[in-house]
């Protein structure tokens, strides 16, 4: 009999070709993608690393494998070591990195990896308050690195760092690492500013670009390691479109991690590769650095040039729509994927009533704090909403017109009804709308 997990497989695909995916975070992968995270390089172990040679004439189509495996602690690593070595070198030139670490489970686990890198318990971390737009993993109570290291938090003001601020805190405290990432947050960040002033305390830069790593790949977004940054961590299932996965890049010496290694700033990608393993992880997941792989060939093709572009020229025309609804979008705009909207303040709906009124048509996006929200997390006074997923099916001006038109339908029967009990064939009317279109833009790997 069929395991019930394929029934739900087959539910799933259902739910994500007829609804919209605006949860700015997820995308579609591509059918080679997908074959490579479901391949057999599941069964393999291969704790350690491939090849720690050769790294200035490599080559991958004429890569032979004599040359590679001398960090591993298992045999049969032929394959396995040639793939993960393609996934490194893709990853270095999509990001212009002297060394590329593939290991990372998530982006959790990368940031993890940086921190214990190059900190001691107690190290100070200057990050972004998660209010403001940060990440859990960037110092939220509830986190295990909050227990270890003391996080400094900074914030925002009117949408955009408060660089006179970070300036003060970071003279104040000399925090071991300054990290500028975020999760809802709108802005182009000033890495030259904030690398200027990382300098003048000798801090390790660190930029989690977990959710614009696609629109800097794509040359849409600047690379924080052009200017001035040591390390940069990121998810690959983002806007880099790959397998559900971390990765970090990072500027300095490159050199067998098995060497005894002072801790300066010029060896961090020898330190991380040792936090990465055996620091923090076991066994990597190569059919998962496969995928990476196979994503990382697509992200460096001049089609993902143009991908990048219209994600940001989407989110533009959809934020422009929503305002001429009278939503009110925190930072007045959008430079990236991702837009913020309090809801709360504009038409006196809450965050989780409004995500929940949008699921019932078929359009996803996830109830979001604001800076400032006074709502805390179950009931937070905003929404967080992207464009990558719906780029990728080839959605255009004329679609984002009407989403922002739904939305602003959706919102007028919340604001009606905010217990959403009478409202049924309303949301029933709209959601047909929304399928029809969605049909009509096929989702790859499931059409
Ligand atoms: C998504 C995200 C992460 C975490 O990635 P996971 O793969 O979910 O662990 C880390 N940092 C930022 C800024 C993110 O947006």
């Amino acid at each position: 009999m069929k395991d019930i997990v394929f029934d739900l497989i087959d539910e799933e695909k259902v739910r994500q070709k007829e609804g919209l995916e605006l949860i700015p975070s997820e995308n579609y992968v591509s059918p080679e993608v997908l074959k490579a995270m479901g391949s057999i390089f599941t069964n393999k172990y291969s704790e350690g690393y491939p090849n720690f040679k050769g790294l200035e004439d490599w080559d991958e189509d004429k890569i032979g494998s004599e040359v590679l495996s001398n960090y591993r602690y298992y045999g049969g690593q032929r394959n396995i070591d040639r793939v993960e070595r393609i996934a490194i070198e893709r990853a270095m030139k999509l990001f212009h990195a002297d060394h590329a670490n593939v290991q990372p489970h998530s982006g959790a686990n990368a940031n993890e990896a940086v921190y214990w890198a190059w900190c001691e318990p107690g190290d100070k971390i200057l990050a972004m308050d998660l209010g403001h737009g940060g990440h859990l993993t960037h110092g939220s109570p509830v986190t295990r690195s909050a227990h270890i290291y003391n996080f400094i938090p900074y914030g925002t003001k009117d949408g955009d760092i408060d660089y006179d601020e970070l300036e003060k805190l970071a003279l104040e405290h000399k925090p071991k690492i300054i990290l500028v990432g975020y999760s809802a947050f709108m802005k182009v960040p000033d890495f030259d500013r904030v690398a200027k002033i990382g300098k003048k305390i000798g801090a390790l830069l660190m930029a989690d670009m977990a959710h614009v790593a696609g629109l800097i790949a794509g040359g849409v977004h600047p690379n924080p390691l052009e200017h001035g940054f040591h390390v940069m961590t990121t998810t690959t299932h983002k806007t880099l479109r790959g397998p559900r996965g971390g990765i970090i890049l990072s500027m300095g010496n490159v050199a067998s991690p098995l060497k005894k290694t002072e801790k300066t700033i010029e060896n961090i990608p020898i330190l991380i590769d040792k936090a990465v393993f055996p620091g923090t992880q076991g066994g990597p997941l190569e059919h998962v650095i496969a995928a990476k792989a196979v994503a990382f060939g697509e992200d460096l093709k001049p089609e993902f040039k143009e991908y990048a572009k219209k994600i940001v020229e989407n989110a533009k025309c959809l934020a422009s729509e929503l305002q001429s609804y009278g939503f009110e979008l925190i930072g007045g705009g959008t430079e990236n994927h991702l837009i913020l909207m309090n809801v709360m303040d504009t038409f006196g709906v809450n965050g989780k009533v409004y995500e929940r009124a949008l699921d019932k048509v078929g359009l996803t996006l996830n109830a979001n704090a604001v800076p400032g929200d006074k709502g805390g997390a179950f009931k937070p006074s905003g929404v967080r909403l992207g464009t990558p997923a719906i780029t990728t099916r080839g959605m255009g001006k004329p679609e984002m017109k009407k989403i922002a038109k739904w939305m602003k339908e959706v919102m007028d029967i919340c604001v009606a009804d905010p217990e959403l009990e009478k409202s049924d064939a309303k949301f029933d009317k709209i959601r047909e709308e929304v399928k029809a279109m969605a049909l009509k833009f096929p989702v790859p790997a499931i059409d």
